[in-house]
Protein backbone atom coordinates (compact mmCIF):
# COMPACT_ATOMS: atom_id res chain seq x y z
CA UNK A 1 0.00 0.00 0.00
CA UNK A 2 1.83 3.55 -0.59
CA UNK A 3 1.60 6.37 1.24
CA UNK A 4 -1.28 8.20 0.03
CA UNK A 5 -3.05 5.07 0.09
CA UNK A 6 -2.30 4.98 3.74
CA UNK A 7 -3.18 8.29 4.15
CA UNK A 8 -6.47 8.27 2.45
CA UNK A 9 -7.11 5.17 4.74
CA UNK A 10 -6.50 6.65 8.17
CA UNK A 11 -8.63 9.92 7.21
CA UNK A 12 -11.94 8.09 6.32
CA UNK A 13 -15.10 8.95 8.74
CA UNK A 14 -15.03 5.99 11.33
CA UNK A 15 -12.62 4.49 12.91
CA UNK A 16 -10.53 1.26 11.49
CA UNK A 17 -9.62 -1.38 13.42
CA UNK A 18 -7.15 -3.02 11.44
CA UNK A 19 -6.01 -6.75 12.39
CA UNK A 20 -2.88 -8.77 10.47
CA UNK A 21 -2.98 -12.91 11.57
CA UNK A 22 0.10 -14.27 9.43
CA UNK A 23 -0.05 -16.96 11.04
CA UNK A 24 -3.63 -17.63 12.28
CA UNK A 25 -4.23 -21.49 11.75
CA UNK A 26 -6.57 -21.46 9.17
CA UNK A 27 -8.07 -18.86 11.41
CA UNK A 28 -9.15 -21.54 13.89
CA UNK A 29 -6.95 -20.09 16.39
CA UNK A 30 -7.04 -16.46 15.40
CA UNK A 31 -8.73 -15.28 18.28
CA UNK A 32 -7.48 -18.17 20.63
CA UNK A 33 -5.23 -16.12 22.94
CA UNK A 34 -8.48 -13.79 23.32
CA UNK A 35 -9.94 -15.75 26.35
CA UNK A 36 -11.11 -19.34 25.37
CA UNK A 37 -14.34 -21.02 27.46
CA UNK A 38 -14.04 -24.03 28.81
CA UNK A 39 -15.91 -26.60 27.44
CA UNK A 40 -18.29 -26.75 29.61
CA UNK A 41 -19.70 -23.09 28.39
CA UNK A 42 -20.37 -25.05 24.61
CA UNK A 43 -24.29 -25.80 25.39
CA UNK A 44 -25.26 -21.97 26.16
CA UNK A 45 -28.06 -21.42 24.12
CA UNK A 46 -27.40 -18.41 21.81
CA UNK A 47 -29.93 -16.04 20.64
CA UNK A 48 -31.98 -16.03 17.61
CA UNK A 49 -30.43 -14.39 14.41
CA UNK A 50 -31.91 -11.38 12.66
CA UNK A 51 -30.32 -9.75 10.02
CA UNK A 52 -28.24 -6.83 10.61
CA UNK A 53 -29.90 -3.85 10.26
CA UNK A 54 -29.00 -0.28 9.27
CA UNK A 55 -29.73 1.19 12.98
CA UNK A 56 -28.02 -1.91 14.48
CA UNK A 57 -25.07 -1.22 12.93
CA UNK A 58 -25.01 2.43 12.83
CA UNK A 59 -24.97 2.58 16.82
CA UNK A 60 -22.16 -0.39 17.11
CA UNK A 61 -18.60 1.03 17.82
CA UNK A 62 -15.64 -0.51 16.23
CA UNK A 63 -14.60 -2.36 19.09
CA UNK A 64 -18.55 -3.68 19.65
CA UNK A 65 -18.19 -5.02 16.25
CA UNK A 66 -15.14 -7.26 16.56
CA UNK A 67 -16.29 -8.31 19.55
CA UNK A 68 -18.84 -9.80 17.94
CA UNK A 69 -16.60 -11.57 15.36
CA UNK A 70 -14.74 -12.54 18.19
CA UNK A 71 -17.81 -14.31 20.00
CA UNK A 72 -18.54 -16.05 16.96
CA UNK A 73 -15.18 -17.67 16.14
CA UNK A 74 -15.15 -18.64 20.06
CA UNK A 75 -18.62 -20.82 19.11
CA UNK A 76 -16.86 -22.20 16.12
CA UNK A 77 -14.20 -23.21 18.17
CA UNK A 78 -16.50 -24.35 20.58
CA UNK A 79 -18.85 -26.15 18.50
CA UNK A 80 -21.83 -24.62 19.32
CA UNK A 81 -22.28 -22.37 16.08
CA UNK A 82 -25.58 -20.60 15.49
CA UNK A 83 -27.79 -22.66 13.54
CA UNK A 84 -28.33 -20.18 10.35
CA UNK A 85 -31.35 -20.00 8.18
CA UNK A 86 -30.34 -19.04 4.94
CA UNK A 87 -33.49 -18.53 3.29
CA UNK A 88 -34.64 -16.09 5.94
CA UNK A 89 -31.58 -14.56 6.44
CA UNK A 90 -31.76 -13.89 2.41
CA UNK A 91 -35.49 -12.61 2.19
CA UNK A 92 -34.48 -10.00 5.43
CA UNK A 93 -31.26 -8.80 3.33
CA UNK A 94 -33.57 -8.40 -0.26
CA UNK A 95 -34.16 -5.07 0.07
CA UNK A 96 -30.80 -3.56 1.59
CA UNK A 97 -27.36 -4.48 3.57
CA UNK A 98 -25.66 -3.06 6.06
CA UNK A 99 -22.17 -4.89 7.17
CA UNK A 100 -20.57 -3.91 9.80
CA UNK A 101 -16.77 -4.82 8.42
CA UNK A 102 -15.10 -6.15 5.34
CA UNK A 103 -12.64 -8.84 5.73
CA UNK A 104 -9.54 -9.38 3.14
CA UNK A 105 -8.76 -13.16 3.34
CA UNK A 106 -7.35 -15.68 1.29
CA UNK A 107 -9.37 -17.61 -1.27
CA UNK A 108 -8.40 -20.90 0.95
CA UNK A 109 -10.80 -23.02 1.05
CA UNK A 110 -10.44 -24.03 4.92
CA UNK A 111 -10.61 -20.35 5.86
CA UNK A 112 -14.24 -19.44 4.83
CA UNK A 113 -14.82 -16.30 6.71
CA UNK A 114 -18.90 -16.40 7.49
CA UNK A 115 -18.02 -19.99 8.56
CA UNK A 116 -15.54 -19.22 10.85
CA UNK A 117 -16.54 -16.28 12.65
CA UNK A 118 -20.63 -18.10 12.28
CA UNK A 119 -22.14 -14.64 10.46
CA UNK A 120 -24.71 -14.66 8.39
CA UNK A 121 -25.76 -13.37 5.01
CA UNK A 122 -25.69 -9.47 5.45
CA UNK A 123 -22.78 -9.37 8.14
CA UNK A 124 -19.89 -8.69 6.53
CA UNK A 125 -17.93 -7.88 3.54
CA UNK A 126 -15.32 -10.28 2.12
CA UNK A 127 -12.72 -9.51 -0.22
CA UNK A 128 -10.85 -13.07 -1.06
CA UNK A 129 -7.67 -13.02 -2.99
CA UNK A 130 -5.18 -15.99 -2.70
CA UNK A 131 -2.78 -14.68 -0.08
CA UNK A 132 -4.56 -12.08 0.99
CA UNK A 133 -2.51 -9.34 -0.84
CA UNK A 134 -3.77 -6.02 -1.34
CA UNK A 135 -3.92 -3.96 -4.92
CA UNK A 136 -5.87 -0.96 -6.31
CA UNK A 137 -9.06 -3.96 -6.57
CA UNK A 138 -9.34 -4.80 -3.57
CA UNK A 139 -8.51 -1.18 -1.77
CA UNK A 140 -10.95 0.28 -4.31
CA UNK A 141 -13.64 -2.45 -2.96
CA UNK A 142 -12.57 -1.52 0.30
CA UNK A 143 -13.37 2.40 -0.13
CA UNK A 144 -17.19 1.50 -1.52
CA UNK A 145 -17.72 -0.87 2.18
CA UNK A 146 -16.06 2.12 4.51
CA UNK A 147 -17.36 5.48 2.72
CA UNK A 148 -20.17 4.15 0.68
CA UNK A 149 -21.99 1.17 2.81
CA UNK A 150 -20.82 1.96 6.37
CA UNK A 151 -18.44 -1.12 7.34
CA UNK A 152 -16.52 0.60 10.72
CA UNK A 153 -13.71 -2.57 10.76
CA UNK A 154 -11.47 -3.66 8.19
CA UNK A 155 -10.14 -7.13 9.07
CA UNK A 156 -7.16 -8.57 7.68
CA UNK A 157 -6.54 -12.38 7.87
CA UNK A 158 -3.93 -14.28 7.11
CA UNK A 159 -3.99 -18.37 7.24
CA UNK A 160 -1.21 -21.15 7.94
CA UNK A 161 -0.09 -23.62 5.23
CA UNK A 162 -0.86 -21.00 2.52
CA UNK A 163 0.13 -22.18 -0.77
CA UNK A 164 0.30 -18.33 -2.06
CA UNK A 165 2.93 -18.03 0.41
CA UNK A 166 4.44 -21.03 -0.53
CA UNK A 167 4.33 -20.85 -3.79
CA UNK A 168 5.95 -16.60 -3.32
CA UNK A 169 9.14 -18.26 -1.27
CA UNK A 170 9.22 -20.87 -4.15
CA UNK A 171 9.87 -17.59 -6.80
CA UNK A 172 7.05 -19.62 -8.50
CA UNK A 173 6.03 -18.46 -12.43
CA UNK A 174 2.44 -19.37 -13.62
CA UNK A 175 0.72 -17.54 -15.73
CA UNK A 176 -1.26 -14.94 -14.10
CA UNK A 177 -0.29 -16.31 -10.98
CA UNK A 178 3.08 -14.73 -11.29
CA UNK A 179 2.53 -11.37 -10.92
CA UNK A 180 -0.14 -11.77 -7.78
CA UNK A 181 2.76 -14.00 -5.95
CA UNK A 182 5.43 -10.78 -6.99
CA UNK A 183 3.23 -8.53 -4.90
CA UNK A 184 4.34 -10.99 -1.62
CA UNK A 185 8.05 -10.68 -2.27
CA UNK A 186 8.76 -7.80 -0.23
CA UNK A 187 7.40 -9.56 2.62
CA UNK A 188 9.43 -12.65 1.87
CA UNK A 189 12.47 -10.78 1.75
CA UNK A 190 12.29 -8.89 4.85
CA UNK A 191 11.26 -11.90 6.43
CA UNK A 192 14.25 -14.31 8.25
CA UNK A 193 12.59 -17.99 8.39
CA UNK A 194 13.85 -19.65 11.47
CA UNK A 195 11.88 -22.43 11.46
CA UNK A 196 12.54 -26.12 9.98
CA UNK A 197 14.14 -25.97 6.47
CA UNK A 198 11.70 -25.88 3.37
CA UNK A 199 11.77 -27.13 -0.15
CA UNK A 200 12.79 -24.63 -3.15
CA UNK A 201 10.82 -26.02 -5.52
CA UNK A 202 6.73 -25.19 -5.56
CA UNK A 203 4.06 -27.25 -7.48
CA UNK A 204 1.40 -25.53 -9.81
CA UNK A 205 -1.19 -27.96 -7.47
CA UNK A 206 -0.77 -25.18 -5.04
CA UNK A 207 0.46 -28.07 -2.48
CA UNK A 208 3.65 -28.50 -1.27
CA UNK A 209 5.55 -32.46 -1.46
CA UNK A 210 3.81 -34.41 0.66
CA UNK A 211 5.22 -34.45 4.36
CA UNK A 212 5.94 -30.63 4.03
CA UNK A 213 2.61 -28.82 4.49
CA UNK A 214 1.13 -28.35 8.09
ZN1 LIG B 1 -3.76 -18.89 1.43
Amino acid sequence: MSESEKSNLNHLPSRRVFVKASTAAAAVGLFGAWGAKPAETAAAEEPPVVALTKEARDQMTADQILEKWKEGNLRFREGRKIQRDFLAEQKATASGQFPAGVLLSCIDSRAPAEILFNLGMGDIFNARVAGNIENPDILGSMEFTTKLAGAKVVLVMGHSACGAVAGAIADAQLGNLTQLLAKLQPAIKATTYTGIARPTTWHSSMRWPAGISS
